[in-house]
């Protein structure tokens, strides 16, 4: 049987994302190490806390007003829209939360919202449906943490984890792994191979907090083999790999999708391009 292992956009063998949440003055400051090193960051908020900054003098949090300028290029995702316990509230109460927080996101970024991070890694099988209902495709949990320390992509996107936080004591062991590493050599590998770094701004409330954070960058950034998206970049191009239409035996594929979608054969690349059927 004929073997396909899925690459990434341009036939790119590795990717790295950065998922931060609760909208902290200091995502700004993370913000700009992102746009130094070429990275991109999925930044989870709790609207209601932006709304409550805009009264306050000093917030802590990002105001609602400021987002659209501040997460520039980056994805915005939903957290809440008060922060809750969600496993705890009735079910039209934790729908309310996910419908309200994605709406005032929206709304104030111009963004469409469609990724979802659980208020202290928190949630029940009707979390899953209210999510679902509201259109959320990927939600992020901690059910690893603090040891998940695998590089996989996700294949339950509504309960997807991480591979480490930035403060994991392994951070750098696992970059160094992560650089390291051929999936070409390896392509036994189901599907991709992930660097994915979760936190808070706030806890590097250190200069060599932010000194380790931003030489993880440095490290990880201006790889030719490595792609740099978003969370939900990342699962729109999964979402197409997988809806590719292949022939029983597997020669032919066909690319329904608006991605050019890269797989490798034997350790070998290739493309199948936008609407294109391939015969291999
Ligand atoms: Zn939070």
């Amino acid at each position: 049987m004929k073997h396909y292992m899925m690459l990434f956009p341009c036939g790119k063998t590795k990717a790295v994302t950065f998922s931060y949440d609760d909208a902290i003055q200091s995502d700004i400051r993370f913000i700009e190490l992102l746009n130094k090193y070429g990275l991109k960051g999925s930044f989870n908020i709790s609207s209601n806390m932006c709304i409550e900054a805009e009264k306050q003098e000093n917030p802590r949090n990002i105001k609602l007003s400021h987002i659209k300028e501040v997460y520039k290029g980056h994805e915005i995702a939903s957290h809440g829209f008060t922060h809750p316990h969600l496993d705890r509230l009735p079910v039209e109460a934790m729908s309310y939360e996910i419908y309200q927080d994605r709406s005032t996101l929206e709304k104030a970024s111009g963004q469409i919202v469609k990724g979802f991070v659980y208020p202290y890694g928190n949630y029940n099988a009707d979390t899953i449906t209210a999510l679902k209902m509201n259109g959320l495709v990927y939600a992020r949990t901690c059910i690893g943490f603090p040891k998940h320390h695998e590089f996989d992509v996700p294949e339950n996107w509504l309960e997807m984890d991480t591979t480490c936080h930035h403060a994991d004591s392994r951070l750098f062991d696992l970059a160094d792994t992560f650089i390291n590493e051929d999936p070409l050599r390896n392509w036994h590998r189901k599907a991709g191979f992930l660097f994915s770094i979760w936190g808070h701004t706030y806890e590097f409330d250190k200069e060599e907090e932010w000194e380790r954070i931003e030489k993880l960058m440095s490290m990880v950034s201006n790889r030719a083999e490595v792609w740099y998206p978003t969370t939900i970049e990342l699962y729109n191009y999964v979402k197409a790999y997988k809806s590719l239409d292949y022939s029983i035996d597997m020669s032919t594929i066909y690319n329904p999708s608006s991605y050019d979608i890269w797989l490798a054969k034997d350790g070998k690349p290739f493309a199948v391009p936008a609407g294109k059927t391939v015969n291999l």
